[in-house]
């Protein structure tokens, strides 16, 4: 009854707006469309069937890039979490917006492109994971996690106050997102609404809705799952993030989450303690233990993707009912890759294909054709510019991102870039990843390791998977001199200064003490 009468009413409203635009149709319709960012953090292209997926469905994703765009090469200018966020934000790269690594606070003082769109008259709110240590700025509204946030019972902060709200943190971001659309919102303006979900970051807790999922599915190792690594620099083989070696005892449930309440404690240990008594007793070694882990990463870590393609088709259902739907930009996207096991690996940070990539749609109605797959080189440094030029509004000339309109409007632009710069920052850290930079063009890949002075060349187009470097070989010597002038050229017109912060040895990799009793991130 009460949904019947909303429906009315919003009939009514639908009338009214018909009416107004029929009575003023002499002048075509230049409202600017509003702007959904749905953001998640570290979601793999793999695990979305759009994108191929071999192990999971996610019917609500794929009905975006059923009916908008799908960008194949969306590569990412530092990949990790905080970085990527301002990167988002500022439409530059790290060394000019200061958020080279995770960590110190973002400058919230600096241009960002939702102020922009405040100034161009666009309600703002930012809602879910933040992960800028600062206050977020630029919005007329925000409600964020604190820091990473949790699975279950996230405190949600605001201009005035924490609150912790008790259930799961991704049911609860979207019940606050369309609050906000619903109740929260001033009608009279277009909005920007970033909906940004913590999942499915470390350490992958699922939702009650999916805790059971996939329960008996052996899931199929990468074919490169065992790299050694004997075709890289020494880099590799210094990092700390192997599936089959440096997964704690909460990453492989071995313990419950802390703050579940007890109905959530019990409905968890329903699912996985018998499991955990299981295989302590069954003694699993060498591959079986191997295999035992990658399946119980890869359940936990597709579980809590389904609770977001869930959560999506909940928004998506609300702009349809609402008929918001038809002036409504919808941007998909993550953070960076990651792995699912490729080179033996879970987490990001490479230069690595899967790392490097991250998932990428985008649903404009009336400009953007529907079940488009797009191949050019566009990275999430292009987003701001992007979100600016949809809603008519200056592109700063200080960002150094480039819209998409055009493609979005056209379907492809070749000459969109031919060449993109990528540069990873932290370390000593988490994981242990040499701090690098590098070019990648459509076919090849040029990568140094400038602490350790080590390069790594590949052709995509003969080693996909990029196994074997071909850099220092004499037939790929004209090759490799042409991606270190594109590089050069690259850091030159990007004003990327060299990276003088000192590297103390021996920091790294010695804290790591086993599966069963290692406890960080
Ligand atoms: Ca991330």
């Amino acid at each position: 009854m009460i949904k019947n009468t909303l429906r009315s009413s919003r009939f009514v409203v639908l009338l009214l707006v018909l009416g107004a635009s029929l009575s003023s149709c002499s002048t075509p319709d230049t409202a600017p469309p509003n702007i959904l960012l749905i953001f998640t953090d570290d979601h793999a292209s793999a695990a979305i069937s759009a994108y191929g997926s071999t192990f999971n469905n996610t019917p609500n994703i794929d009905r975006l890039a059923a009916e908008g765009m799908l960008f194949e090469t969306a590569l990412v200018t530092n990949s990790i979490c905080a970085p990527s966020r301002a990167t988002v934000l500022t439409g530059k790269y790290s060394h000019l917006n200061g958020q080279m690594v995770n960590g110190p606070a973002f400058d919230g003082s600096q241009q960002t492109f939702p102020k922009l769109l405040q100034a161009a008259g666009y309600t703002t709110a930012m809602i879910g994971k933040w992960h800028l240590r600062s206050a977020p700025t630029g919005f007329d509204h925000y409600q964020v996690l604190v820091g990473q946030g949790p699975y279950y019972n996230p405190p949600i902060r605001t201009p005035t106050d924490t609150t912790i709200i008790e259930g799961y943190t991704t049911d609860i971001l979207t019940d606050l997102a369309l609050n906000w659309l619903e109740d929260g919102r001033p009608k009279d303006k277009p909005f920007l609404l970033m909906y940004q979900h913590k999942a499915p970051h470390r350490n992958w807790q699922p939702g009650p809705d999916h805790i059971d999922d996939f329960m008996d599915q052996e899931f199929e190792m990468p074919a490169t799952f065992y790299d050694d690594h004997s075709g890289h620099s020494s880099a590799p083989a210094q990092s700390v993030m192997r599936i089959d070696q440096h997964l704690n005892a909460n990453d492989l449930k071995i313990t419950p989450p802390r703050n579940l309440t007890d109905e959530q404690l019990a409905r968890w240990n329903e699912s996985y303690d018998p499991r955990n008594e299981a295989v302590r007793a069954s003694g699993l070694h060498g591959a079986e233990l191997d295999q035992w882990k990658f399946n119980r990463y890869m359940r936990d870590y597709l579980r809590a993707v389904q609770s977001v393609d869930d959560n999506i088709g909940r928004v998506l259902d609300y702009l349809d009912e609402t008929g918001l739907a038809d002036n409504t930009v919808v941007i998909y996207a993550s953070d960076q890759g990651w792995y699912l096991g490729e080179h033996g690996w879970y987490d990001k940070r490479w230069m690595y294909e899967p790392s490097l990539k991250t998932p990428f749609i985008v649903r404009w109605p009336g400009q953007t054709e529907a079940g488009v797959r797009n191949s050019d080189l566009v990275s999430n440094v292009d987003f701001a510019p992007t979100f600016l030029d949809i809603a008519g509004a200056d592109i700063p000339a200080d960002m150094q991102g480039k819209s998409l309109v055009s493609i979005l409007k056209e379907g492809s632009d070749p000459d969109f870039r031919d060449a993109f710069y990528y540069q990873y920052y932290e370390y000593p850290a988490s994981h242990c990843v040499r701090r690098h930079y590098g070019v990648r063009t459509d076919r090849y890949k040029l990568i140094y390791f400038y602490g350790i002075d080590e390069w790594e060349m590949y052709d995509l187009q003969e080693d996909p998977d990029e196994v074997s470097s071909i850099y220092g070989m004499e037939e790929h010597a004209v090759l490799e001199a042409s991606l270190k002038v594109r590089l050069d050229q690259l850091r030159e017109e990007y004003e990327v200064p060299e990276d003088t912060r000192p590297i103390p040895d021996g920091v790294c990799g010695s804290d790591v003490t086993g599966w069963m009793g290692y406890d960080a991130d």
